[in-house]
């Protein structure tokens, strides 16, 4: 009896330690923000999870944003951009997952896009949409709610930014709401799809509700590129967690990967 009173007060222990471990992790960075994908894109890391962002139409767009509820991170990017959080005038959201939104709510004049079956959880009306991996770290990590002011149909679409264009692709699978953003021949992925090593791989199964679609999704937007980039190479993939691919590997590394979609 008095072995197992020890057992379990070592495992609380264990429990109270990883979730302050958690909690100071999620509000550290990688300091300072880096130029990727041959200086198009300024890449900020707030613990395991990547924010990207890119001056636009006289403004900073941001392309995911990171685990951070505080910001850090976001700051850190935007000082490297040398921007204010004021100066953002659009949140492009790969999905809803806890990791990825934190930050979008301290951006308060920015549009905050999302496909639209990821809102209500961004909202935190549903549960995580996501396999018990990913319910459990939401766990850890708790962050507030994030109201979008756009919710994607699953369709492609197009946001005007001066002379840029975002293209937003739908690529259910991961979530329902998943998607991927074109900007400057640079795809922005979320975890719809990752890098392992020299290669592009699919969204990972522990983490994602379809699998099945991840991979449908893919082998459609390998049809969709070719069309929108008509023979130019994709200058990089740029991921959620990974950072970005190295120069110019991301249209072998990407070919490669519908391929496998495909097959
Ligand atoms: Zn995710």
């Amino acid at each position: 009896m008095k072995r197992l009173w020890w057992v379990l007060g070592a495992m609380l222990a264990l429990g109270v330690l990883l979730v302050v471990f958690a909690r100071t992790m999620q509000h550290r960075y990688h300091a300072p923000a880096a130029r990727v994908a041959g200086g198009e894109v300024m890449h900020a890391r707030a613990f395991f999870s990547d924010l990207y962002g890119v001056h636009a139409g006289g403004k900073v767009l941001l392309f995911d944003a990171g685990v951070d509820d505080e910001g850090g991170a976001l700051d850190q990017l935007l000082l490297a951009l040398e921007a204010k959080r004021e100066d953002v005038s659009d949140v492009y959201l790969t999905h809803g997952h806890f990791d990825h939104v934190a930050a979008a709510p301290l951006c308060t004049q920015a549009r905050i896009h999302v496909g639209a079956p990821d809102a209500a959880m961004a909202e935190q009306k549903v549960p995580m949409l996501a396999p018990w991996p990913g319910k459990l770290l939401n766990a850890l990590m708790p962050i507030g709610p994030v109201v979008p002011s756009d919710r994607m149909p699953a369709a492609q679409a197009r946001f005007t930014h001066g002379a840029d264009q975002v293209i937003a692709l739908p690529t259910p699978g991961h979530t329902p709401g998943s998607f991927v953003y074109l900007f400057r021949d640079v795809l922005f992925s979320g975890d719809s799809i990752l890098i392992d090593g020299a290669e592009l791989a699919f969204a990972m199964p522990a983490f994602s509700l379809d699998p099945a679609a991840n991979r449908r999704s893919i082998a459609a937007l390998g049809v969709a590129l070719k069309e929108l980039l008509g023979g130019r190479p994709l200058k990089a993939v740029c991921t959620g967690h990974m950072g970005c691919t190295p120069p110019g590997e991301a249209q072998r590394m990407f070919d490669a990967l519908v391929a496998r979609a495909g097959s």
